[in-house]
């Protein structure tokens, strides 16, 4: 059966790290298999989803190289949901209950007062036809639970946790639709899934409780429960997910030149006991995924470590995939000597002046502007001419290691350090590497 994942973020916000680190996986699952990912827009809830945050996750999937090969809307697909409900409801599975909100506080102070867990304790099974009526007649609309089966018992093989066993009794018989009819996530995922075609679920372990209880509702409308893998938390560095962490989304993250490849490199297999590298190649990290390499403690995320391996992708990226972020005139072989400097593309900017000038003019005593002349004179055009020109100097100078190589980098960049000489001088050209040389010997 072909794998068929998927990614179901709620349109409420911008995705953050921890749902892109989802989307990645569920992306990663189905392309190791062959199978496909599709996106399903979790907009049930018409008062806090937005249609920006809609654009916004195609966008960022689309920056991520993330692309779902199919899309569904909650929105869109009432109908299936009032369906299976109708379906649910006539076979005994889903029962109205009247209780307020603060009724079911009382209740769950109550049970743990006496030391027993919060668990409902389905009063609502209990009323009569009567007392419903009145209910009703008094104005108070129902919201609906959805009745788990004490009988059966619930488990599963989690791709990452292993055996999972529950018992349905100490679970809560969950509410699936509010009293004025909204849909909560629990059956409409399931209904989605059945329809889909989901043949892996994978997700945050904040989802394991709804886990057990989906794959009752599975069984209930009659279908077989997808594969599950729960994945450890990310948290930052600090050992929580911080609300930093939390809104740490694509821009952010664009805007202070991270590239997707090195997030991706990173998100991959960070919480695996697999090694975070710095692996540009999509096939490399797909081919590596597995997801029983996946820890149970909460996946650490370090903004320096990203910054080092987007720095190590940086360096290998090729020119093609860059070309339209660098500066104007910026051709095959500057991006070639600039790369190795780079921490960002962006950084490609300053780097050029060192090509196009103006540079930073520097000071040289006596003995190194005599220097700095000899080397004006003896610039040579060749294909290399940064290896004839230290070649020449050391024989006539009998200079060498830095004093031979360093008042030249200084005066023809204005720098310390910086790119390979023998790379950047070409990009300079003969003219203006004699200008600058001769500029300063005189200064
Ligand atoms: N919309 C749900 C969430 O973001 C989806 C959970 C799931 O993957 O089933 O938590």
């Amino acid at each position: 059966m072909t794998t068929v994942t998927r990614f179901a973020p709620s349109p409420t916000g911008r995705l953050h790290v921890g749902n892109i680190r989802t989307a990645l996986h569920n992306w990663m699952l189905a392309a190791k298999r062959g199978g496909r990912f599709l996106l399903r827009i979790d907009d049930t809830d018409a008062e806090r989803s937005r249609e920006e945050y809609v654009e916004a996750i195609r966008t960022d999937l689309a920056w991520l190289g993330l692309s779902p090969d199919g899309e569904e809307r909650q929105s869109q697909r009432m109908a299936l949901y009032e369906e299976a409900f109708e379906q649910l409801r006539a076979a005994g599975r889903i029962y109205p209950a009247y209780e307020t909100q603060q009724e079911l506080e009382l209740k769950r102070k109550i049970q743990l007062g006496r030391g027993l867990p919060p668990i409902y304790d389905r009063a609502a099974l209990q009323l009569t036809e009567e007392q419903r009526a009145a209910k009703e007649a008094e104005g108070v609309a129902p919201h609906w639970r959805f009745k788990l089966d004490h009988d059966e018992p619930i488990a599963w093989d989690d791709g990452v946790r292993g055996s999972q066993k529950f018992d349905a009794a100490q679970l809560s018989d969950p509410v699936i639709r509010r009293a004025d009819r909204s849909w909560l996530y629990m059956l409409p995922s399931c209904v989605d899934d059945i329809a889909m075609g989901i043949t892996d679920v994978l997700r945050g372990e904040d989802h394991v409780s709804n886990t057990a209880v989906q794959i009752q509702m599975f069984t209930a409308l009659g279908a077989p429960p997808p594969r599950f893998a729960h994945e450890a938390l990310l948290v930052g560095r600090e050992g929580k997910l911080s609300k930093r962490l939390g809104s740490l989304g694509c821009d952010a993250f664009r805007e202070r030149g991270i590239e997707p490849e090195a997030l991706i490199a990173l998100l991959a297999r960070l919480g695996t006991s697999q090694p975070v590298e710095p692996i540009a190649a999509r096939e490399v990290l797909v081919n590596t995924f597995d997801l029983s390499t996946f820890g149970r403690a909460p996946a650490k995320f370090d903004d320096a470590e990203l910054e080092r391996i987007n720095a190590a992708i940086v360096h290998q990226l090729e020119y093609s995939a860059v070309a339209d972020r660098l500066p104007d005139g910026m051709d095959e072989a500057g991006w070639h000597a600039i790369r190795p400097n780079l921490q960002t593309v962006g950084e490609a900017q300053d780097w050029w002046k060192l090509v196009t000038g103006p540079i930073e003019a520097r000071e040289f005593d006596e003995e190194t502007r005599a220097y700095l002349a000899t080397a004006a004179d003896a610039l040579a055009w060749s294909d290399t001419p940064w290896a004839d020109l230290t070649a020449t100097l050391k024989d006539s100078t009998g200079r060498k290691g830095k004093a031979l190589f360093l008042p030249l980098r200084q005066a023809l960049t204005g720098m310390d350090h910086g790119p390979d000489m023998g790379e950047l001088l070409p990009l300079i050209g003969e003219d203006e590497a004699r200008t600058r040389l001769r500029a300063a010997a005189t200064a």
